[in-house]
């Protein structure tokens, strides 16, 4: 078997050519290249899925210009909490934190708690203490700073607005990736600062388990990004899977179905990046754009922004 696929996103939301800068787009276009390639480069060694995406997600997390990890957005109390998630498509096992603050990747912390607890989703203190004692990376207040994201929150925070943190001038974006390995196994994965401005321990999609991240050998592997609340309740990543299963969509077919159909009506602005057991690729958004990418075997990366 080969057939390798990936696919990664660092956001959706209000992302227009006219609120974009040449510079911005190439910095943008060169990270999201990055990550896709590093990821890429595993499965091509015959490397997991999993490992792939979570590699692919760290490179994003890296990023300041992502709201994952050191691009995080600030929260009401101007503090920054993280939330992230990772499954695996072959024996369903799954690691998600939430309201984490100073782990440099928290990816890398779902990914020990998939491998080494019988816990599935930890939160704040308590999943930093297990972060220490799998000698996962912290980092001080200073790494997560970022003036253009202070700005955004600055001019929100005395208000009740919390939003995405695409809207304002300079996007910015939640981060995942899905994969097909060589051996036809699925995983998905997910890491978020959540919405700017958002109350002090709201827990977002991100990493819920079936709402912004899933993954399932018999159908396909999901990451989402949009308005969280919206996910959360729609059960978004979830439901194209059970498309997939009990109606028998393709791929396509579920990822149409559930965002540009189901979740417009429902008023959840977003988009998912999707793959299959064969390696079909589905990258469905309902926003103005979506900082995307994806690859194939025997193609080379594409990367994009807008609605083409
Ligand atoms: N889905 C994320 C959240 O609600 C935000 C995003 O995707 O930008 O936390």
């Amino acid at each position: 078997m080969s057939d390798l696929a990936i696919a990664i996103h660092g956001g959706a939301g209000t992302i227009t050519p006219a609120s974009m800068t040449p510079e911005l787009e190439k910095a943008y276009k060169a990270a999201l290249s990055y990550a896709l390639d590093e990821g890429y480069k595993i499965l091509s060694k015959g490397g997991s899925a999993l490992d792939a995406v979570e590699v692919a997600v760290a490179r994003l997390e890296d990023s300041p210009l992502f709201n994952a990890g050191k691009g995080s957005v600030f929260t009401k109390e101007g503090k920054h909490e993280m939330d992230a998630a990772i499954m695996c498509g072959k024996t369903l096992e799954a690691g998600a934190v939430a309201g984490v603050r100073s782990i440099r990747n928290p990816i890398s912390l779902t990914r020990a708690i998939l491998e080494h607890s019988d816990h599935v989703f930890m939160s704040g203190y308590g999943a930093e203490e297990f972060a220490r004692k799998y000698g996962i990376a912290f980092e001080p207040e200073e790494y997560f700073y970022d003036p253009h994201r202070y700005k955004q929150f600055r001019d929100v925070r005395d208000t009740d607005i919390f939003m995405l943190d695409h809207t304002e001038d300079r996007k910015f974006g939640t981060v995942g990736a899905v994969a097909r390995d060589t051996n036809g196994d699925l995983a998905a994965a997910t890491s978020t600062g959540g919405m700017t401005n958002k109350n002090y321990n709201r827990i977002g999609d991100s990493p819920v388990i079936g709402s912004g991240t899933y993954a399932n050998n018999r159908t396909c592997a999901i990451s989402c990004t949009g308005h969280g609340e919206f996910f959360i309740r729609a059960v978004v990543a979830y439901d194209v899977s059970c498309l997939m299963e009990y109606k028998g969509y393709t791929l396509q077919e579920a990822c149409d179905k559930v965002v540009l159909d189901k979740l417009v009506k429902f008023g959840g602005e977003g988009g998912l990046i999707a793959v299959d057991g064969k390696g079909n690729i589905a990258l469905p958004f309902n926003s103005e754009g979506m900082y995307r990418g994806c690859r194939v075997s025997g193609q080379e990366g594409i990367v994009s922004i807008y609605k083409d």
